[in-house]
C-alpha cells in the first residue's frame, strides 16, 4: 500500500458520502441538526480536490493534508473530529512511501486514539467511536491471527456496521443528540454510520487498487 491507496480511499469516501448523503441527513434530523450529509459531502469532495493539487506527497503527508481540509471545510462535529483523525493517523506514517497492514492498523488506531481524545467520548456513548473502534479492534485482532490485509479489512468493515446498528438502541451521551435524552433512542447515530462507510471505503480502495 502506498500514496495512491489513500488517494483512492478518500475517493471512495467521497463517492460513499454522495450516494448516502440523504440517508445521513434523515439520520441527522432525527437526533441532531439535519447537516450530516451535506457536512461529509462538503468535506471529502474538498478533500479530493486538496490532493488532485498534491500529487507526489508520501501516504502520512496525504492523511495530514485530508484532516487539514476537513477541519476547514465542515462546521460540525464531524470535521474537527475527522480532521483530527486522519492528522493523527498521518503522523503514524511519517515520510514512509508505503505501509503494510499492521501499520494501516496503526493508521486507524491512531485515528481513533484522537477522536476519543478530542470528543472524550467511549464506547455505548452512541458515537462514531461505537463504529471505529471494533473496526480497529478487528483489523488488529485478524492481522494477530495472519488473516491477509484484505480479508482483515472485511472483518473490520462488518465490525464497524455490527457497531453502527448498535446504536439504534443507546441513548446518545456525547454530542448534540445528547440533548434528546431518552428520545434519541431507537435511532441510528449519523456519525457511526459514516464511519462505517469510511471504513468499507477502505477495504475497496485496498481490495481493488485504482
Ligand atoms: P453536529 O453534531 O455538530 O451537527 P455532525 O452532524 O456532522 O455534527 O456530526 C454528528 C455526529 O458526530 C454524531 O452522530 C456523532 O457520531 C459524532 N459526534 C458528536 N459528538 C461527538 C463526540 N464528542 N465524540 C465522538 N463523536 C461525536
Ligand atoms: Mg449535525
Amino acid at each position: 500500500m502506498d500514496a495512491a491507496t489513500i488517494t483512492s480511499w478518500m475517493h471512495e469516501i467521497d463517492a460513499a458520502m454522495r450516494a448516502e448523503r440523504d440517508h445521513l441527513v434523515q439520520l441527522d434530523a432525527a437526533i441532531g441538526d439535519g447537516d450530516h450529509g451535506t457536512n461529509m459531502v462538503r468535506g471529502f469532495e474538498a478533500v479530493t480536490q486538496a490532493l488532485a493539487a498534491d500529487a507526489g506527497s508520501p501516504p502520512g503527508r496525504l492523511l495530514i493534508i485530508s484532516g487539514r481540509t476537513l477541519v476547514s471545510t465542515v462546521g460540525g462535529a464531524s470535521g474537527p473530529l475527522w480532521g483530527s483523525a486522519l492528522r493523527n493517523a498521518g503522523r503514524v506514517l511519517g515520510d514512509q512511501q508505503t505501509f503494510d497492514g499492521k501499520q494501516l492498523a496503526e493508521v486507524l488506531a491512531a485515528a481513533l486514539g484522537a477522536v476519543k481524545d478530542l470528543g472524550t467520548a467511549s464506547l455505548g456513548d452512541k458515537t462514531m467511536v461505537d463504529a471505529l473502534e471494533p473496526a480497529v479492534n478487528a483489523l488488529r485482532e485478524r492481522l494477530a491471527a495472519r488473516d491477509s490485509t484484505t480479508v482483515a479489512l472485511a472483518a473490520a468493515a462488518e465490525a464497524a456496521e455490527t457497531g453502527m446498528r448498535a446504536t439504534i438502541p443507546l441513548q446518545a451521551r456525547k454530542g448534540r443528540a445528547s440533548y434528546l435524552g431518552e428520545r434519541s433512542v431507537g435511532h441510528q447515530d449519523p456519525g457511526a454510520t459514516s464511519t462505517a462507510l469510511i471504513i468499507r471505503a477502505l477495504q475497496r480502495a485496498v481490495s481493488a487498487p485504482a
